[in-house]
């Protein structure tokens, strides 16, 4: 077996994100409740992709490219965190994101604006055919590039929360702590896939919860990363892996939801700590849901890991 050691990477993290107990928020649940900080990466304003970017930009680098391209929603997190990973490696990003949604030029896409990135708007849903467009698009340009799918969310770059499982299971040795449960946002599924591969092979025992906040079929797609994943690792493909996964879209995929928002607000209340509209907030709903209905009782610790997105919140009207 291999381990992500084994694989070419670029340092973009400035080192292990913190974890800890969130105290206030503990004593309002009645459980423990964790946080893995993983919106302190250390790129723009963090987030989770730095992480796989890691991976996929050390790819990208090692096969030659000037130009990388990638795609995501109007307000895309990915998006810009490739852009601002670009400008610490000196390659030019070139974004395509999806037209619909696009009201405003607040939040990411006013980051984009100030890092000088080529953003394209595309007026189609359908991710096939915009990445199509990248490879026009990168042929164009005469030189070698590189497309990245959305949110990254491909076998090597799942490799960076296979890495992340690691260096939470190191941290919660440190401090002597079982987590019995992970909960993160499912938005394209390779953070998901990530960590699940990560606990079967460094935490035994930890479940993975992901919050689906959009309504594509994660069932298919979060197994599906992880076979490739376990592949490139060298590892048995498990087929038959359990995808913890619960629905806390909402309204729909980058739609607030009522239940988001109040979660938001108890996080900002209890620890001074803002989580995303989009991702984040959402997600903490679904855990908050699962400790009320009772659905964690034999659990005492758990964990949930924050992937940033603070981006999001400057894009939405918020009260
Ligand atoms: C992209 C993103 C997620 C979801 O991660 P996936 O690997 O795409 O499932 C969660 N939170 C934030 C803030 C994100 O930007």
């Amino acid at each position: 077996m291999k381990t992500t050691e084994d694989f070419c990477r670029v340092k973009l993290m400035a080192g292990p994100t913190p974890m800890y107990k969130l105290e206030n928020v503990s004593r309002v649940l009645g459980k423990n409740i964790w946080i893995k900080r993983d919106d302190m990466t250390g790129v723009a304003l963090g987030g989770n992709k730095v992480r796989k970017l890691e991976f996929l930009l050390a790819d990208a680098v090692r096969k030659g490219a000037k130009t990388v391209l990638t795609t995501g929603g109007a307000q895309s997190n990915h998006a810009m965190l490739t852009a601002a990973c670009c400008m610490r490696l000196g390659l030019k990003p070139v974004l395509l994101l999806k037209k619909r949604g696009v009201s405003d030029r607040r939040g990411n896409l006013l980051l984009s604006r100030l890092m000088g990135t080529d953003v394209r708007f595309v007026d189609t849903d359908s991710f096939e055919e915009i990445n199509a467009m990248m490879d026009e698009i990168g042929r164009k340009t005469g030189e070698p590039y590189y497309t990245i799918p959305v949110g990254g969310s491909v076998p090597l770059g799942a490799l960076g929360y296979v890495d992340c499982v690691h260096e939470m299971s190191v941290q919660a040795a440190e401090r002597g702590v079982h987590i019995d449960r992970i909960v993160c946002a499912t938005g394209s599924g390779g953070t998901h896939a990530g960590l699940a591969l990560g606990a079967m092979l460094y935490m035994p025992g930890t479940k993975v919860t992901g919050m689906a906040v959009d309504t594509q079929e994660f069932d298919r797609i979060v197994p599906g990363i992880m076979r490739g994943t376990a592949e490139l690792l060298g590892l048995e493909a498990k087929t038959d892996c359990e995808v913890g996964l619960r629905p806390a879209y909402g309204p729909g995929y980058a739609l607030p939801s009522d239940e988001g928002s109040e979660a938001i607000r108890l996080m900002a209340r209890c620890e001074g700590i803002f989580l995303d509209p989009v991702y984040t907030g959402k997600a903490f709903a679904g855990l908050i849901e699962m400790v009320r209905s009772g659905s964690l009782e034999q659990e005492e610790n758990i964990l949930f890991l924050f992937t940033g997105g603070a981006g999001g919140l400057f894009a939405i009207d918020f009260d």
